[in-house]
């Protein structure tokens, strides 16, 4: 599949999802889509009620406890909380970007607890700055960022502690669109042996995954593949995890993998079987824990 093809692909589903959006500079048609400066823009009528309620919970001195329950929750289930990331982002890549902030008292009271609705493993790169990404406010995503979104014992401890006791809903791994870690990872072994002695080992937690990807002429087409197998991969080995079975098999979580490309400021959600689907052959070898023993 060419990358002009999968752009229009991801842009489209999205905006079938949630149509009604304003693509702002978008290119859908052309050969690349447009990057568009986000701007912020006027909150939903349910925001401004919820704002007057909390400016007036405070002109009456209530409570942190009182003002830290106004808010009415984002997401109460893995399909709410997907929508509410898919939503989110079509905000931030159509150009239409809330940029939500809380009020002071509100802030404040963050400090009794948080709750949030989404869990997610992600790039390190600054180019990924999540909540951004989301256009979602403090105390609304969980996020573990490392290089290459890998699962390991800090990321997936870090996962598990949201979904054990922070309640969240969904798991989503984020991959994104020129990823310098997979990059690396697709570079011969001993190119490979020229990094740090941490390099290499976090490398070596990707290079599985990407090694047996199909021979893609095009660089950017095969970086994209690639990054999508390691996404791939990484939901798999965090389903793996027998906390993370559990709260599946109870239907309190889902866990799904997205590609976040910088060009458009689209994400595409993989979140069916054939979407997640991984080369059995290929990727068996992939355990975090053996890459550690
Ligand atoms: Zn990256």
């Amino acid at each position: 599949m060419s990358e002009n093809k999968i752009n229009r692909r991801d842009v489209c589903k999205t905006l079938l999802a949630f149509g009604g959006l304003t693509l702002g500079g978008l290119a859908v048609k052309g050969q690349t889509a447009t990057p568009t400066p986000t701007t912020a823009t006027a909150p939903t009528a349910g925001d401004v009620l919820e704002d007057q309620k909390i400016a007036d919970a405070v002109k009456r001195g209530a409570t942190m406890e009182e003002i830290a329950k106004l808010r009415d929750p984002i997401a109460g289930n893995p399909q709410e909380a997907l929508r509410a990331l898919k939503t989110g982002n079509a905000r931030f890549f159509s150009g239409s970007a809330r940029r939500p902030e809380l009020s002071a008292a509100e802030r404040r009271a963050q400090i009794l607890g948080q709750t949030p609705f989404a869990v997610i493993l992600s790039c390190s790169d600054s180019r990924v700055p999540t909540e951004i990404v989301f256009d979602q406010s403090l105390g609304s995503l969980f996020i573990t960022r490392v290089a290459g979104n890998v699962v390991e014992a800090g990321t997936t401890g870090s996962i598990e502690y949201a979904v054990g006791h922070l309640k969240t809903h969904l798991v989503v791994v984020l991959g994104h669109e020129g990823c310098g870690a997979i990059k690396a990872a697709l570079l011969p072994a001993e190119e490979r042996a020229r990094e740090t002695p941490s390099i290499q080992a976090l490398l070596n937690q990707i290079v599985p995954s990407v090694s047996k990807i199909p021979k893609i002429r095009d660089e950017k087409a095969k970086l994209r593949e690639a990054v999508v197998a390691n996404v791939r991969q990484q939901v798999a080995n965090i389903k793996k995890e027998p906390a993370i079975q559990r709260a599946i098999a109870s239907n309190k979580i889902n866990v799904v993998g997205a590609f976040y490309e910088i060009t458009s400021g689209a994400v595409d959600f993989f979140e069916t079987d054939e979407d997640l689907r991984i080369a059995q052959t290929a990727y068996d070898s992939c355990n975090w824990r053996a890459h550690l023993a």
